[in-house]
């Protein structure tokens, strides 16, 4: 009796956040027949959050999940299969590749593959900030900062990513304070120039945070530890982390090239593996916005129809 061969795919997609579904939406209106597998956050990162006030077309915003399910909705419709499940190994080592979900429960192959998978911000992991997300507690200045408008705000972190949001958050809030965990900043000169001249930042230099205060109504204050143990309380609204984002690319460490940091190393989406094509904030560590995620979604998607109309010509 001979062994039932895998499902072959012809276009895969890993990942259901706004890249995904927009690269879904556009590999399926070009008939390449799409398979989305959502992993364990349907919807990706805007489904933790609120209101989206900055996605064009939306002029009264909408919610992270609304939009997220539309997005899902209108993949659907133009005839993308979306599955539940996560792609537990990938082999792209032969062509078509190798792809294992859900640790082994099913095998299948794909022609072409577009990785979305994401990145996630690291946070302190502090109990009291988990309690607070969304209600003060956010990664994403240029996502949240609007709401803090005329408040006083905290950013942590002191690298480049950090004293941006904290110059950024300074134009819009009142007063912002720049918590540092050493007694220098890690971000280039020009950086650190615009964050000390900058009258409403405060730089608080040598410390933690020992834990975001806050009530049933969000986030009032942070706990602060300095040297010696000496605690230092701030009265804040918004509380930002800016300590950095890990990229989800666990899946082809070592079977792709990736960046320093472990985002993925993308030309126009395409990576240096042929037939694999890389979008949103897994290969973007400057935007990580919801637009720039879907543009780069649309774009992995046109390379992959244009390469595959070569390929089968
Ligand atoms: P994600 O949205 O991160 O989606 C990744 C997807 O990959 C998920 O579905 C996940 O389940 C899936 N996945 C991961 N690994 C696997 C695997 N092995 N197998 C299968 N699937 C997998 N941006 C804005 O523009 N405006 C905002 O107001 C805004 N607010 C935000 C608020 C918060 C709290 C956060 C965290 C982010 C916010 N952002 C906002 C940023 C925005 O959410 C991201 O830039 C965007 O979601 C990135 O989209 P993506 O498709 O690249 O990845």
């Amino acid at each position: 009796m001979s062994t039932p061969q895998p499902e072959t795919v012809k276009c895969l997609i890993v990942g259901s956040g706004p890249a995904g579904y927009t690269a879904a939406i556009y590999t399926a209106r070009a008939n390449l027949r799409p398979v989305v597998y959502e992993g364990l956050t349907p919807g990706g990162q805007l489904t933790i959050t609120t209101d989206i006030e900055n996605f064009p077309g939306y002029p009264a915003g909408v919610s992270g999940p609304v939009m997220m399910e539309e997005l899902r909705q209108q993949a659907v419709r133009f005839g993308t299969e979306v599955r539940s499940g996560m792609v537990t190994r990938l082999d792209l080592g032969q062509r078509p590749f190798a792809v294992e979900i859900d640790h082994g429960k099913q095998q299948l192959r794909a022609e072409n593959l577009i990785l979305a998978t994401g990145a996630t911000a690291k946070y302190l992991g502090l109990p009291s900030e988990a309690r607070f997300r969304g209600m003060g507690v956010s990664a994403c200045a240029t996502c949240d900062g609007f709401f803090y408008r005329g408040k006083d705000v905290a950013v942590v972190g002191g690298g480049d990513t950090a004293c941006e949001e904290a110059t950024y958050l300074a134009s819009i809030c009142r007063r912002v304070y720049l918590i540092v965990r050493k007694n220098y900043l890690r971000a280039s000169k020009a950086m650190q120039h615009r964050v000390f001249s900058t009258q409403n930042i405060e730089v608080i230099f040598e410390h933690n945070t020992r834990e975001v205060l806050g009530d049933e109504g969000g986030v009032t204050g942070a706990l602060l530890v300095g040297p010696a143990d000496v605690e230092r309380r701030i009265e804040i609204d918004g509380f930002f982390l800016a300590i950095g984002h890990h990229p989800n690319t666990e899946l082809v460490q070592g079977q792709i090239d990736l960046d320093e940091q472990g985002y993925i190393i993308t030309n126009h989406t395409r990576t240096n593996v042929p037939g694999v094509y890389a979008a949103g904030d897994v290969q973007d560590p400057h935007y990580r916005q919801a637009i720039t995620a879907a543009g780069s979604g649309c774009m992995a998607a046109l390379e992959l129809e244009r390469a595959a109309m070569m390929e089968d010509a």
